[in-house]
C-alpha cells in the first residue's frame, strides 16, 4: 500500500506519518527531511537549496522528483511508501502518478489534515522552541501556509476526482487523529 499525506506545515503530518509507518510497516518518505539532511550535510544540493527552504518557498520539481524516484524504484520500498510532503503542486502529482505506474505501483489513499492558520502559527512557534528549525518562525510559517494553500489546491482536486481523498480534522488530538487514520487505512 502507498499513502500520500497532506497538511500545511505544522499540521502534524510528520507525527502521523511516523505513526502510520510503525503501525502498518511502511516507510516514511519525507521530502522535507531529505532536503534538510542535504543542507545539514552541506552537500552541493544542500548549499543550492538552503535559501529557498529558509524562505519557505518550494524547491524546483526536478530536484524533489529525483529524490523520490530513488525510493520508488527500490524494490525494498515497493508498495510500502508514505509520501509526506510530496506532491506539493499539480506537476508533482502528475509526476508521482507516472513514476508509480512505471514501477507498477499506485496510490491507495490520500489523507488530508485540515488545520486553521491560527493553530498552525501556534504549533510552529512551539516547535521552534523545541527543534530550532531555521524555517520555523511566524513570518515564514504564514508564507509556508500560503504557499501550501496556493500550490496544493489543484493537487487536492486531482485526488478528489480520483476518489482517493480523505479529509481529516487536524485540530483534534494526536491520538484521535491517529485513530481516525487507522480506521481509514484498515478499511481500504
Ligand atoms: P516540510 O518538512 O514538508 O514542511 O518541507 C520543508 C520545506 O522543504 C518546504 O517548505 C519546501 O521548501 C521544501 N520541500 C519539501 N517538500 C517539497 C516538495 N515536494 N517540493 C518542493 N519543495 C519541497
Amino acid at each position: 500500500m502507498n499513502i500520500v499525506i497532506f497538511g500545511p506545515p505544522g499540521a502534524g503530518k510528520g507525527t502521523q506519518s511516523k505513526f502510520i509507518s510503525k503501525t502498518f510497516n511502511l516507510h516514511q518518505l519525507s521530502t522535507g527531511e531529505l532536503l534538510r539532511s542535504e543542507i545539514k550535510n552541506k552537500t552541493n544540493l544542500g548549499v543550492k537549496i538552503s535559501d529557498t527552504i529558509n524562505a519557505g518557498e518550494l524547491v524546483p520539481d526536478n530536484i524533489v522528483s529525483d529524490l523520490i524516484e530513488k525510493f520508488i524504484s527500490d524494490k525494498i520500498y515497493k508498495n510500502k511508501l508514505i509520501f509526506d510532503g510530496y506532491p506539493r503542486n499539480l506537476n508533482q502529482a502528475i509526476n508521482l502518478d507516472n513514476l508509480l505506474k512505471r514501477y507498477d505501483q499506485k496510490i491507495d489513499i490520500v489523507l488530508k489534515l485540515q488545520v486553521s492558520l491560527e493553530t498552525i502559527i501556534k504549533r510552529i512557534t512551539d516547535r521552534q522552541t523545541q527543534e530550532k528549525r531555521a524555517d520555523d518562525n511566524e513570518t515564514v510559517a504564514i508564507k509556508r501556509f500560503k504557499t501550501y494553500e496556493k500550490s496544493t489546491e489543484p493537487v487536492i482536486e486531482h485526488y478528489r476526482k480520483s476518489n482517493l481523498l480523505k479529509v481529516i480534522n487536524g485540530e483534534a488530538s494526536i491520538v484521535e487523529i491517529s485513530a481516525e487514520i487507522s480506521g481509514l487505512i484498515k478499511a481500504i
